[in-house]
């Protein structure tokens, strides 16, 4: 549904979108020594169920025609204590459910998954606990009781202002719902308030989402997540745009959507942080900036993934999981052996450095010397970067900065990333096998 770029970091798939030309992972040297950061993580648990599906959206989501509710919320804590006790973290800094559509999950599933973490590490008081809230009556209806049982933060998932949009992308609310939970979000947790809006929907003009987007900032709490639209083969949006029946603005017009809203959420006193995120008075999503800064996360829940050390099974390094997808056979796997992990991949020392550059240049501040030492003692980012050609007309173009602070974007060079990445990763690539290197 979004682009590399604009992907929600905080969705089933927080990892990396695998860049072409890469070694695999099967060639790659193991890390000398993974970095200290074993004793936290971040959890993340996938609610997999949506009501209906948005005609735009190939997210791991499925329609459920009976109520396993139950069954689930058992599985989630089998896996969840699992994977706890494999990793062997004693804290827990923060835990996000999304989905599919966590809002249909009844408070006490919530509470049982919250309690199984409480039992086995520290969550402390102070965890950002959040929860994706489809903004229907329903969902609105649940957010007290979720906030009792330990959500400090809601992700609402409002996506446009504008009735006829949502009706033709299927959302299962409408602005007033939107509007009507939002203010009862920003009750129960004032500053705690995440708003999801997509851009470059069909026939937008960049007039209609400046108007719009404004509307929006008025009404909204501290924090704004931000998405383009991206056409997904097999969704029916894209059939649709197949046929002819709906148009998508093109990429020319997007990308000067994206620049209005930067511009525009600077003039409300959101600082962006991210690509896709903007947040005032230090409410930066915490469990997203895990994901950014490399720190270890376990993922619970059909299709979710993960990145940690298992230290039960004795290893030192990092590995990346990815749990079964389809909740059915997942809940069989949780059942039969405590968790649906359906793959593992011992991450090598270049994947994990690949990991943390494509994660940290997503961040305005980038990768200050200190943050890729933790990574790479033996190589800084001047050994790595400063001698490159490539690099460096980038650097002279303002595009990138490499100074004191270590390695960023600049302004226009955090829209363009996505094509100044595979640079940055082709020379990490080179210092790593110099002899194939180009
Ligand atoms: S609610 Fe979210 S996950 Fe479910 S179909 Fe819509 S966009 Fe996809």
């Amino acid at each position: 549904m979004i682009t590399h770029m604009f992907r929600k970091a905080s969705c089933f798939s927080p990892g990396l979108r695998r860049f072409s030309g890469l070694k695999v992972t099967e060639h790659v040297p193991e890390s000398p020594a993974s970095p200290r950061l074993t004793e936290q993580a971040s959890l993340y648990v996938h609610w997999p169920y949506c009501l209906r599906r948005c005609t735009y959206c190939n997210f791991n989501k499925y329609v459920s025609k009976e109520n396993n509710e139950d069954i689930m919320a058992k599985c989630l804590q089998r896996e969840t204590e699992t994977l706890l006790q494999l990793s062997q973290v004693s804290c827990i800094t923060s835990v996000f459910f999304g989905g599919g559509t966590p809002s249909l999950a009844h408070p006490s599933t919530i509470a049982k998954i919250l309690e199984t973490v409480s039992k086995q590490v520290n969550l402390s008081d102070e965890a950002e606990v959040t929860l994706e809230v489809n903004p229907t009556p329903v969902g609105m209806s649940k957010l007290k009781d979720y906030h009792h049982v330990g959500v400090n933060r809601f992700s609402i998932g409002v996506q446009s202002l504008q009735d006829k949009d949502l009706k033709s992308l299927g959302r299962d609310h409408n602005s007033l719902d939107a509007l009507q939970t939002l203010a009862e979000a920003r009750k129960l947790c004032p500053g705690g308030v995440s708003v999801d809006i997509m851009f470059g929907r069909p026939n937008q003009t960049t007039d209609l989402w400046s108007r719009e987007l404004s509307e929006m900032l008025r009404v909204c709490d501290d924090h704004v997540s931000l998405y383009q639209l991206t056409l997904e083969r097999g969704t029916q949006l894209f059939k649709q745009v197949q046929s002819g029946q709906v148009t998508m603005p093109t990429e020319e017009i997007t990308a000067e959507m994206y620049q209005c809203a930067r511009t525009t959420l600077q003039q409300h006193g959101f600082q962006q942080y991210e690509v896709s995120n903007f947040a005032k008075n230090n409410s930066e999503s915490r469990h997203n900036l895990s994901y950014w800064t490399g720190k270890q996360y376990i993922g619970v829940g059909p299709g979710a993934h993960g990145r940690f050390v298992p230290l039960g099974e004795g290893g030192v390094t990092r590995e990346a999981r990815t749990q079964t997808l389809e909740p059915d056979v997942w809940i069989r796997e949780v059942r039969q052996r405590g968790h649906g992990t359906r793959r593992r991949i011992q991450l090598g020392h270049l994947e994990l450095l690949e990991e943390v550059l494509v994660m940290g240049m997503r961040m305005t501040k980038g990768i200050n010397h200190k943050h890729w030492e933790l990574f790479s003692p033996e190589l800084s980012l001047l050994e790595i970067f400063g001698g490159s050609l490539a690099v460096q007309e980038l650097l002279q173009s303002g595009l990138l900065i490499l100074d004191d602070r270590g390695l960023r974007c600049s302004w226009d060079g955090l829209a363009l990333l996505d094509s100044m990445l595979p640079v940055l990763l082709v020379e990490l690539d080179r210092i790593f096998f110099p002899k194939t290197g180009s």
